[in-house]
């Protein structure tokens, strides 16, 4: 008997971080339709096998499997719910796959409409940047239920290595959230280390080099340290972005309670990051705010 056919994939968003997981389930063999705004990017699509299509209508016909990375709450919200979304003109029983970051109220609300047109959907938020989107390495964490999880979960291990069903509908976005504060917090730690590391006269790449070996270390300090080194501010993942995810991380744990005194304060860093102009640079530019409250601004390289 020949094996199962892979289930047709309906791919919308083909960002910094939707065009290379979307090839990488091109790469594993998955047949992948995809729509995103810009021409160009589905011309990159069509050079990798896959099917561009002209609206969120005409790539979710068909497809098994609906997966959405697009940049926030209101974007995800348009295109599942719209009149041409995918709720509208997926098919019936269709697995809907939300891999952008955003509100774990928005994930719920969007679960139980879904549910309500016969559709099943899972939260299921990455983590490790661009660079862990292009090596297949992302660190995934899924709400939902465990059988529509069992379901995804082949297709989500074809880009990334660590796959993680957390709890039910909003519950990956949750530990999403909680990883965003880790990130900017360790970031924002990390520049600052390098202006007073710099400040001192200390050579930064031997000290990076030292740091990285001992208690300090981190996925931040390696993934950011030529970012730092070089004044690097490409991104990546931008300074906006990461405003939108310490919104969501502040709202959701004022709702259930949960004091983040730190994390309030790196939110308004990002904010003001954002406010100086930076919003469009890699988050390891908030390296950039450190340097402005220290009088050593350097520009970006
Ligand atoms: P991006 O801005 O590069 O890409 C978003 C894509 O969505 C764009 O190509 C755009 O065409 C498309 N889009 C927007 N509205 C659309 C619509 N109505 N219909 C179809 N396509 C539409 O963003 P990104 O960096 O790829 O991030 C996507 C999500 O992943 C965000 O929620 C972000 O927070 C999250 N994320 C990003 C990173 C990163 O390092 N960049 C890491 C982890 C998580």
């Amino acid at each position: 008997m020949s094996p199962s056919p892979l289930p047709r994939i309906a791919w919308i968003g083909l960002g910094i971080m939707g065009a290379p997981m979307a090839e990488n389930l091109l790469k594993a063999g998955y047949p992948v339709a995809g729509y995103t705004l810009e021409a160009h990017k589905l011309d990159r699509l069509a050079a990798h096998g896959g099917t561009p299509a002209a609206s969120v209508r005409e790539a979710v016909r068909g497809a098994d499997v609906v997966v959405t990375m697009l940049p926030a709450d209101r974007e995800v919200t348009a295109v599942v719910l719209g009149e041409d979304g995918v709720l509208a003109h997926a098919r019936t029983g269709a697995l809907v796959v939300d891999m952008s970051s955003i509100a774990p109220r928005t994930s719920a609300g969007l679960a139980v409409e879904a549910a309500a047109r016969g559709l099943r959907m899972l939260d299921a938020p990455v983590s490790g940047g661009e660079a862990g989107a292009v090596e297949g390495t992302l660190s995934i964490m899924v709400g939902g239920e465990p059988a529509d999880f069992d379901e995804a979960e082949p297709l989500l291990r074809a880009l990334g290595t660590t796959v993680v069903r957390c709890g039910p509908h909003g519950a990956g976005q949750t530990v999403k959230a909680a990883n965003q504060l880790i990130v900017a917090a360790n970031i924002q730690a990390c520049a600052e280390a390098v202006v007073f590391l710099e400040k001192s006269g200390v050579d930064l790449s031997a000290a990076l080099d030292v740091l990285g070996g001992g208690l300090a270390a981190s996925a931040v300090l390696s993934r950011k340290r030529d970012n730092f080194l070089a004044r690097a501010y490409a991104p990546g993942f931008r300074i906006d972005l990461h405003h939108k995810d310490m919104g969501i991380v502040t709202a959701a744990a004022r709702e259930v309670g949960a004091a983040l005194p730190l994390g309030g304060l790196v939110a308004t860093l990002v904010a003001a990051a954002r406010a100086q102009g930076d919003g469009g640079l890699d988050h390891s530019a908030l390296l950039r705010g450190v340097e402005r409250l220290s009088g050593t601004t350097r520009n970006a390289a």
